[in-house]
C-alpha cells in the first residue's frame, strides 16, 4: 500500500526540460520526438508555440527537416497557462525565446502541478547575447539539453546563430535564408552590417 503510493507519486512527478541551442541544431526535431513518444504511449500531450511564429503552418510545429506535430498558437505565457487542460501530462513549447519572462513561472507552476514541461528555444540571440527567458528557464529546469548545429562555413560545432541579412530587429521571422549556424571561429555578429557597408561603398 505504502509502496504503491510512493510509486504513484513518482509517476505524477512534474519537471521542466529545456532543449536549447542555435537555429538548425534540431531543437524542434527533438521536441517533436519527445512529445510524439509520449503521445504514442497514450499520455495526454499539448504542444504550444508563440503566435508570432507562423513560418510554415499556424497549427503545427515544423522542423527544418519537415517533421511536424500539432501545436496551438498562443500570444503569451498567461494565455498558454489558461490553455493547458487538467488532463494534460506533457506540455511541449517551441520557440520559447519568443515568450515573455512569465514563461519561467508558468513552466514552474505546471511542473508543480505534476506536468512534464518540455521547452525548446534559442539560448543566444543573433548578437550572441543570452536570449531570455531561455537562460532563466535553464536554471529552473531539471533537464537541459544543449544542441549544436553544423557550422555552415567550416563544418565545426555550430554554437551561434549568424544573421546574414542586414536588420537591427531582434526578431527577423520567416526567412531561414536570413540565418546560418556558425562555430565560435566563424561567428561574427558584425558581418551582416559589414556586408551592407560593402554594398554601399561599391
Ligand atoms: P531548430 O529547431 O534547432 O532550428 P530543426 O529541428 O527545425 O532545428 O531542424 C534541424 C534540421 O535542420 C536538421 O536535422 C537538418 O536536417 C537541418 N539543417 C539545416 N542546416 C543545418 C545545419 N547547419 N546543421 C545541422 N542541421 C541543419
Ligand atoms: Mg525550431
Ligand atoms: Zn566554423
Amino acid at each position: 500500500m505504502l509502496r504503491s503510493d510512493a510509486m504513484h507519486r513518482r509517476a505524477d512527478q512534474g519537471w521542466i526540460e529545456v532543449i536549447c541551442g542555435p537555429m538548425f541544431s534540431g531543437k524542434s526535431e527533438e521536441l517533436i520526438r519527445r512529445v510524439t513518444r509520449y503521445r504514442i504511449g497514450r499520455v495526454p500531450t499539448q504542444t504550444f508555440k508563440p503566435s508570432l511564429d507562423v513560418r510554415y503552418a499556424v497549427g503545427e510545429v515544423v522542423s527544418h527537416s519537415r517533421l511536424t506535430t500539432a501545436a496551438e498558437p498562443v500570444a503569451d505565457s498567461a494565455e498558454l497557462l489558461r490553455a493547458v487542460e487538467d488532463r494534460t501530462v506533457v506540455v511541449g513549447i517551441d520557440e520559447g525565446q519568443f515568450f515573455d519572462e512569465g514563461l519561467v513561472d508558468v513552466a514552474s507552476v505546471l511542473a508543480g502541478a505534476g506536468k512534464k514541461v518540455i521547452v525548446a528555444g534559442l539560448d543566444l540571440d543573433y548578437l550572441g547575447r543570452p536570449f531570455e527567458p531561455i537562460p532563466s528557464l535553464m536554471v529552473r529546469a531539471e533537464y537541459v539539453t544543449k544542441s549544436l548545429a553544423v557550422c555552415h562555413r567550416c563544418g565545426g560545432p555550430g554554437l551561434f546563430t549568424q544573421r546574414v541579412v542586414d536588420s537591427d530587429e531582434l526578431v527577423v521571422l520567416g526567412a531561414t535564408d536570413a540565418y546560418e549556424a556558425r562555430c565560435r571561429r566563424c561567428y561574427d555578429p558584425a558581418e551582416a552590417v559589414q556586408t551592407t557597408l560593402e554594398v554601399e561603398s561599391a
